[in-house]
């Protein structure tokens, strides 16, 4: 069976030369064909001549104008490309932005069949981020962010999940991770934060983060995490920032 589908595929592959070229060669053809036909029947003495007119006539005509399509069609899809792209990823750090993290987040979380949950989240914020903000500068401060956006991408495996949420604010999902390991995962980016601040001649302010962690359990939707880890942020912050806390840290029961 031809799978329509797939030759689609195979086309849109081609560059915009190509696909001009074979448009055109299948416009002659199909026009020689159709030459070939109505001259056999009515005019045989001037089928060769006629052939060759048919197909010099055609190539003229759909080259330019596939070639027009065809380049069109190609900017089209690249620009449908770089729109998608822009439409899930902050601009400044380059992870993905707050929307697409709750559409992937959540797709994991609604597909998961893990009976102990489909992971765990952490909740990311820099520490005093408005006094860097006031003390260096807003550039500095986007530059800040830019290296803790490379911090948190260089930590993770590619199953994870990292978004700039917003403002000084990141969350990962650890995809079929434990809390235990989610730990590990959140000092590792704790402390690859600290040496920011030296590089960037920023040791008077500092650059640190805290960091919240939520474990996922059966039959939480991913609002119900994030609020679990923004719970423990918020005593991260309490307790002096810099540092990880863990939802089982304040509900050992739970
Ligand atoms: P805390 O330790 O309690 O989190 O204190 P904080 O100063 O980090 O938190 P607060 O919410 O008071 O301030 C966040 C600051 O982040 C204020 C805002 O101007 C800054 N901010 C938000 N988005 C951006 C951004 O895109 N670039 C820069 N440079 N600053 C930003
Ligand atoms: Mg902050
Ligand atoms: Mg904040």
């Amino acid at each position: 069976m031809i799978d329509g589908g797939a030759y689609s595929r195979w086309f849109s592959g081609l560059d915009p030369w190509q696909q001009s070229v074979l448009v055109t060669i299948v416009a002659v053809l199909c026009a020689d064909i159709l030459t070939l036909v109505f001259y056999s029947l009515f005019f045989a003495d001037r089928l060769v001549l006629d052939l060759v007119l048919t197909a010099v006539i055609t190539f003229a005509v759909a080259f330019p104008i596939s070639w027009l399509f065809m380049g069109q069609s190609t900017r089209v899809a690249r620009l449908v490309e770089e729109l998608r792209e822009a439409s899930q990823t902050d601009h400044l750090t380059r992870l993905a932005n707050r929307r697409e993290f709750m559409a992937s987040v959540g797709t994991l979380i609604s597909a998961s069949k893990c009976p102990h949950g489909a992971g765990t989240l952490l909740f990311i914020d820099a520490d005093h981020f408005k006094k860097i903000n006031d003390t260096c500068g807003h550039g500095v401060g986007d530059r800040v962010l830019v290296a803790l956006g490379a911090v948190i991408r260089d930590s993770l495996r590619s199953a994870d999940v990292a978004a700039r949420m917003g403002g000084e604010e990141f969350a990962v999902f650890l995809n079929g991770t434990d809390t235990a390991a989610a730990q590990v995962v959140a000092e590792r980016i704790r402390t690859r934060v600290h040496p920011i601040a030296e590089s960037m001649d920023l040791a008077q302010v500092g650059v640190t983060v805290s960091i919240g962690i939520a474990r996922h359990r059966n039959g939480q939707d991913l609002d119900d995490v994030l609020r679990a880890a923004d719970r423990s942020l918020y005593v991260a912050k309490e307790r002096g920032r810099d540092r990880v806390v863990r939802d089982i840290d304040m509900f050992p029961a739970a």
